[in-house]
């Protein structure tokens, strides 16, 4: 393998020692003064401290959301509120570098999928929504769809950005205002991204962000808000669905997974590959679509095994800010110890594990890239979503038995199938439990395409015309 020389992103993005709540189109303390520190995953060092939002705070915030909801947002036009949506697409773009860097310094994943895939994304959906704002009335959702009011948003920290662009264009398109928390862990591109909507000349009001923990998610759940719109894991998910239960306020919930990638006998070996490696090595696994059991058929699955192992080999674990980083930096010591902690589970239970021979940098949060062989449909490893770079590899005969082990999980969010027959990529969709079915590719995303879940992965769609119906009062 060529050896590399370092390529370390040159821009440094313009990170503040503090960051404030944002409330009402200004940063403001905590009342009670509550602060915590952001730390770069990669280095364990301390990026900046921050307010920490409490009971009062949420209510603070849902106020200023109110006001600017009935005053301004909602009774704004269409027309005008897509304008101000362009203007945040457009300033996302130009700062796009900036916010590339930022994320991968509070998350940990490499410069090269922040700078690809979450920015430019993230800004995908706001020209997409921004499109909508003055054709509500053509989304097919009634002639006089309204907005909701004021919308509570929770969002993990495996995307920060680009879950709050998920979360806020289409919520904003639809005239409502928002109230989001961001992950304990990774509130740095919602901070900047404030900063972006007071540029923007967002009226006051309209978006609000309140860094936090649990305790924030909470409290913003239990507040006066009309809706509540989370992405999260499942058991967070089930608390928030009983919080919210007997009362008005609408949920959406999109929670955990773990996809089936299923590899046919003719499917094409080197490009299944490929998708494997994407489908759970991207973002560190941190992905709740992420293809975390392949299902290959026995007949292929040597080979496939064979070819796989040695793409893994040439990965490169390491610096998130180097452009030829893969696999960057677990997102928190608290994740890191829940991987080990899974993954032990696994070997205890008599799967073999297999690991790439790389080095890793010796401080900060890393994981390497795992294998398990010998996997079983009742291991834990089988069942439970891990969240970081672990694939659990399970074999199977016919078409039925794929299906009827995709299936197999309590999860059902999103499944992968390989093959080279379109007969065969039609009969295994119609068969499979998922929200999201990728055919001879995995983790496509695009702002016109619904997302969400079934079974314990969820209920709302997120994204296209779909996602409209969540904040829309149709
Ligand atoms: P959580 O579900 O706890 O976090 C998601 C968001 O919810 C965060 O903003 C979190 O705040 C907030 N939150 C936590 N508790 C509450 C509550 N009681 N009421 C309202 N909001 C709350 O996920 P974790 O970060 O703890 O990760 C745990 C596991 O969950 C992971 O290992 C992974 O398996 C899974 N997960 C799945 C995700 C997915 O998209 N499917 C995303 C994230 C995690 P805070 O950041 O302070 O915890």
């Amino acid at each position: 393998m060529f050896e590399y020389a370092p390529a370390p992103e040159s821009v440094r993005p313009q990170i503040n020692e503090h960051y404030g709540l944002f409330v009402d189109g200004e940063f403001v303390d905590a009342e009670d003064g509550a602060v915590f520190k952001s730390v770069n995953p990669s280095t364990e060092e301390a990026l900046f401290t921050v307010a920490e939002a409490g009971e009062a705070d949420v209510a603070k915030a849902v106020a200023a959301a109110r006001r600017a909801q009935e005053a301004v947002w909602g009774p704004m036009s269409g027309s005008e509120r897509g304008k101000y949506l362009f203007r945040i697409a457009r300033l996302l773009q130009e700062k796009a570098r900036e916010f590339a860097v930022a994320e991968s310094l509070d998350n940990g994943k490499p410069i090269k999928e922040t700078r690809d895939f979450d920015v430019p994304t993230a800004a995908q959906h706001f020209f997409y929504h921004a499109g909508w704002a003055d054709k509500l009335a053509y989304a097919g959702l009634g002639p006089d769809p309204r907005p909701l009011g004021v919308v509570g948003q929770v969002i993990p920290w495996n995307f920060p950005l680009l879950m709050l662009a998920w979360k806020i264009a289409p919520a904003l398109a639809c005239g409502n205002t928002v109230v989001l928390k961001p992950a304990e862990t990774t509130p740095l591109t919602a901070l900047m991204f404030a900063e972006l909507c007071q540029e923007a000349d967002l009226p006051a009001g309209v978006v609000n962000i309140l860094p936090g923990a649990g305790a924030t998610g909470a409290a913003l759940v239990d507040s006066a808000v009309d809706k509540i719109a989370f992405t999260g894991s499942t058991a967070v998910g089930r608390a928030i669905a009983r919080t919210v239960a007997g009362s008005t306020k609408r949920l959406t919930l999109e929670l955990g997974g773990k996809a089936a990638n299923i590899v046919f006998d003719d499917a094409p070996l080197d490009q299944a590959v490929e998708g494997i490696v994407n489908g759970i090595f991207f973002n560190q696994g941190h992905v709740c679509c992420a293809g975390s059991r392949l299902l290959v058929q026995e007949s292929v699955a040597d080979e496939v095994l064979e070819r796989l192992k040695a793409r893994v080999e040439t990965l490169r674990v390491g610096d998130p800010l180097d452009k030829n980083t893969d696999i960057g930096a677990i997102n928190s010591a608290e994740q890191l110890s829940r991987i080990r902690a899974l993954t032990e589970t696994g070997a205890g239970e008599g799967a073999e594990a297999w690991q790439p021979a790389c080095d890793l940098p010796e401080r900060g949060f890393w994981f390497r890239p795992t294998v398990f062989t010998g996997v079983q449909q009742s291991m834990r490893i089988a069942q439970e979503e891990i969240f970081g770079p672990v694939l659990s590899v399970l074999t199977f005969r016919t078409p039925d038995e794929a299906i009827a082990k995709a299936n197999n999980t309590p999860y059902g969010l999103s499944a992968g199938v390989w093959t080279e027959k379109g007969s065969k990529i039609l009969w295994a969709a119609e068969r499979l439990r998922a929200g999201v079915v990728w055919a001879n590719t995995f983790n496509q995303f695009d702002a016109a395409s619904p997302f969400g879940g079934l079974k314990e992965s969820g209920y709302g769609r997120e994204g296209g015309r779909q996602g409209l119906e969540a904040y829309l009062d149709v």
